[in-house]
Order: structure tokens, then sequence, then C-alpha cells
């Protein structure tokens, strides 16, 4: 048989099966959380007057300031990321990205660690670093907001993952900058956590196990989660905002099948409150399992907005600049900066 990558993350059917009855417990223990959906609040508009403020913004009383996000802003942070060229785990031009991406958090004022390991895939040790930008809140108690920085190594393929890799991390670095700049303290704690290894080694997704029989796929969410779990901070983390594969020029973003329904309601209402229902549609997305699984299976409430289906460049060497906007990173941008107070409502205590 031919090597060809296989292009889905969805495991086969059986195992998608399986690994539903096998966290449906958990599934529906976040389910029945006694979490309100909290739309009633009204958003405030952004803190500048620029001309991307929405109809919703202007007509809303600026009685508390919603950050600014500047999607052209995070649409340079792709470009720059798509320039240093492919960007697997382990490559120079994955460090590289690294030093990119701490450089600018750094400049944003926020507190930067990395977390650097050997990560043991199928084709042995390989170094392996999440960043950690944190903006200290008012409670110890986070909201995780997170992407993966890392593109897929394909055989034969120059992958340049404008979108996947590039769109996300991209979003995240400018989120993070904004809700910074604010100077005002958050009620929570937020995590921006860059994840690196969430694409497998082996072409397909569910193809290989690690020689310790874990999967080949999301290595830096699940040392995140473990890590939490082992330094007894797990409860620490209310929530979790993923983002991949967010700047398809005709984005359209449905609702990712394992996520938690709560969080979803809220980010797909803010979403339409903005005006961007275009972007936020009704529908599923079929998701088989991203950096958000780990803290769904470690009892986390987490969601992924990711446009999976529709997206034809997914994994080919036509996933480039050209298929990504700046419009879309700004619907995205905003859209969770504008959910986080109402996602911080829902999960305090
Ligand atoms: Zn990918």
């Amino acid at each position: 048989m031919p090597m060809k990558p296989q292009r889905t993350k969805l495991p086969a059917r059986g195992a998608t099966s399986l690994r539903l009855l096998l966290f449906l417990p958990a599934l529906l223990a976040l389910g029945s959380s006694s979490c309100q959906n909290d739309s009633s609040g009204s958003l405030p508009p952004p803190t500048t007057t620029s001309g991307s403020q929405t109809p919703v913004a202007r007509a809303t009383e600026a009685n508390a300031a919603r950050p600014a996000f500047d999607g052209s802003r995070a649409f340079e942070h792709v470009r720059r990321m798509v320039e240093m060229g492919p960007r697997h785990a382990g490559s120079a031009e994955l460090a590289r990205t690294r030093e990119y991406i701490v450089n600018e958090l750094r400049s944003a004022g926020l507190k930067v660690s990395t977390d650097e390991w050997d990560a043991q895939t199928p084709t042995g040790a390989r170094r392996m670093a999440n960043v950690l930008a944190e903006l200290p809140g008012k409670s110890p108690d986070a909201i995780i907001v997170a992407s993966h920085y890392d593109t897929k190594a394909i055989k034969g393929i120059r992958f340049l993952g404008a979108n996947d890799g590039g769109s996300s991390t991209g979003t995240l670095i400018e989120i993070a900058r904004a809700l910074a700049a604010t100077k005002q303290q958050p009620a929570l704690t937020y995590w921006f956590v860059f994840f690196d290894g969430e694409e497998a080694v082996c072409n397909g997704w569910d193809e290989c196990r690690t020689p310790d029989d874990q999967p080949d796929n999301t290595y830096g969410s699940r040392r995140f989660v473990a890590r939490l779990t082992e330094q007894g901070q797990k409860d620490r983390a209310r929530a979790m905002i993923l983002l991949d594969m967010v700047g398809y020029k005709n984005l359209k973003l449905a609702r990712d099948e394992m996520g938690t329904g709560w969080l979803k309601d809220i980010i797909w209402q803010t979403g339409k409150e903005l005006g961007y229902q275009s972007v936020f549609v009704e529908g599923e997305e079929p998701v088989g399992g991203d950096d958000h699984e780990p803290f769904l299976r470690a009892g986390i409430h987490a969601v992924d907005l990711i446009q999976l289906t529709g997206y034809p460049y997914w994994h080919e060497a036509t996933d480039t600049l050209d298929k990504i906007s700046a419009k879309s990173l700004q619907a995205v941008g905003e859209t969770v900066i504008a959910s986080l107070p109402r996602v911080e409502k829902n999960v305090a205590r």
C-alpha cells in the first residue's frame, strides 16, 4: 500500500465509539454541571474607537471597556510564523517560533515560562516545549486559552500550516497582548498556553502509539494536564478555550462535538451578538480529539474552536497565508475576549 498521509484527526469509527463509551461518564458529568449559561450581561465596547467596532459594541454603554483585539496584528504574527518555514516538533524552526512567541508575550508585559521535556514518540525521544504566559487575576482560579504552535511534518510536502498551527497561535498572542494592555486585573487568572506536539509523528492521527502506550498526538496538552495534576493545581483550571484552525478567509465555526455545552453556548451567542453570525454557525464539527480532550478527561470544562470540515487545504502544501484573513482572526479574537467575563461568571465560586 502506498504511504499516504491520513487526513483526519478522527479515529476509525469503531475507535470513536469506544472513546465515547470510555469517556461518557466524564462527559455526562460535565453536561450535568450546575453551571448556568449566562448570556444576560451586555457587551462593553472595546477600549479603542477603531473602525472595527461592531454595532453591538457601539450601541452599548461604556461602563467597562473591553480590550481591543487587532486582527491585523494577529495576521502579522501568522505571517512571521509562516516565514519561518515548516515548524514541526523538535525542529530549529519551531525553536525560533517559540522564541518569537516568548518575546511577543514578554513585550506585552506578561510573565512567561517554558516547560521543556523529552517526549517519547514512536520514532524516538523528541525535545518539546510548552509556553505559558500568565495574567494574574484577583482569584488564583484560572481560565486557559490555548493553541498548538507546531506544524505537522508531512513527507514530501513543505507544509507551512498558515491555518493549522499558525492562525490560532497568532490570534492567541494578540488576545494575550490585548488583555494585558488594559492593565485591569481580571477576576480570574488567565493562562495563555502554547502547546508543542499536537500533531501526530506518524502520518495518521491514531496510526501509532508511543513506546509507553500513549497516543501519538496532543503531547503538549497531555503533558500540561499531567503536570497540573501532579502539582495539585488541577482544581485551579476552571475552563479551557482551545483555538485550532481559526483563520480561513471563509471561516465557519460549528460547535465541536466533544466540548462542554455551556461554554459553546456562551461563545456562539457572544459571537452572534458581535455580528459574527456568519462565522459562528449552527451545526456540529466532528472532532474526535484535539488538545482540549486531555482537559475534558480531567474533568475540566473545555471547548475547541476549529474548522476542520470545509477547509480544503488541511494538511496540504496549500495551507498558506493567502487562505487566511485578518477579518477571520478578528472575529475569533474579539469573540473570545468578549466571552471571557461571561465564562468567569459561570465558574466563579
Ligand atoms: Zn494539523
